[in-house]
């Protein structure tokens, strides 16, 4: 499988646009909320990014003693090694497929795009081998995925932006130096997290999982307390837990009001 795999990884080092008009009859929504999205009526969605930081290109393979193929220094595989493989994956399972854009400049536009009820989605944008769900999901689902992977801690990909009850999980395919020029990927490492990913797939696949926040029916932001004032009633605003009261008694006064000028 690792070099049918790595062949096709030739076609995925194309230019976004060309990417997008290969898949037009699958894009929904235009300019800044543009997507590919293949619905096979499936109840589990694969999800990964088109847009790039680095332009992306093959640069060379580095071999074993055996000439097999050990590490692919190639820009642009974040996240272009997912699109491959949530691609590939989505056909052979019947799984469906969102491709999104401007993931990079965190304006992804999976943010537009609406939702069937999944049982869970996963995203295939990680460096390394262990996987990341940003809160996105439940004990049950935590559990899971911890029997297969690694569970570690993330900043930000397209499915922190996605209306859905659903949980969610990132998976690290292997990459390194994701927005460098220097990227690569380790092929037995994305190789064995494809492997998990796999056994994770069909021990899973029929179960639904909804995200806990969505369960106890609670905003996330509730029941946290203002840091000023200590009032349960908080949201999470420039890094601070602030009410609604100190937001506009103390914080707003401070950046907008004449103190701030005459400094
Ligand atoms: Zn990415
Ligand atoms: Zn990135």
């Amino acid at each position: 499988m690792n070099h049918v795999l790595l062949n096709k990884l030739k076609y995925w080092l194309q230019p976004t646009n060309k990417i997008f008009a290969d898949f037009t009859e699958y894009v929904v929504g235009d300019k800044d909320q543009r997507r590919v999205f293949i619905d096979r009526g499936a109840d589990i969605l694969f999800v990964a990014h088109i847009d790039t930081v680095q332009p992306p290109k093959y640069k060379r393979t580095k071999r074993t003693k055996a000439k097999k193929a050990k590490r692919l220094y190639v820009q642009g595989l974040d996240d272009r090694l997912g699109c491959l493989i949530a691609c590939e994956l989505s056909e052979q399972l019947g799984v469906d497929l969102l491709l999104t854009d401007n993931e990079e400049c965190c304006r992804t536009t999976a943010q537009w795009h609406n939702y069937k009820q999944y049982n869970w989605i996963a995203e295939f944008d990680r460096a390394g081998d262990d996987v990341v769900t940003y809160g996105l999901d439940n004990p049950g689902f935590l559990n899971a995925l911890g029997r297969h992977f690694k569970v570690g801690f993330g900043s930000y990909s397209d499915i922190c932006d996605m209306e859905t009850k659903a949980c969610c999980v990132n998976i690290g395919i292997g990459y390194e130096l994701a927005h460098s020029q220097d990227s690569y990927v380790v092929v037995k490492t994305m190789q064995e997290q494809i492997n998990r990913f796999l056994t994770f797939y069909a021990e899973n696949k029929d179960i639904t999982y909804i995200q806990q926040a969505e369960l106890s029916d609670q905003n996330w932001c509730q029941g946290w307390h203002c840091d000023i004032c200590g009032i349960a009633e908080a949201e999470y605003i420039h890094g601070y837990h602030i009410c609604e009261d100190c937001f506009c008694n103390v914080i707003e006064p401070v950046f907008t009001g004449p103190q701030s000028l005459q400094v």
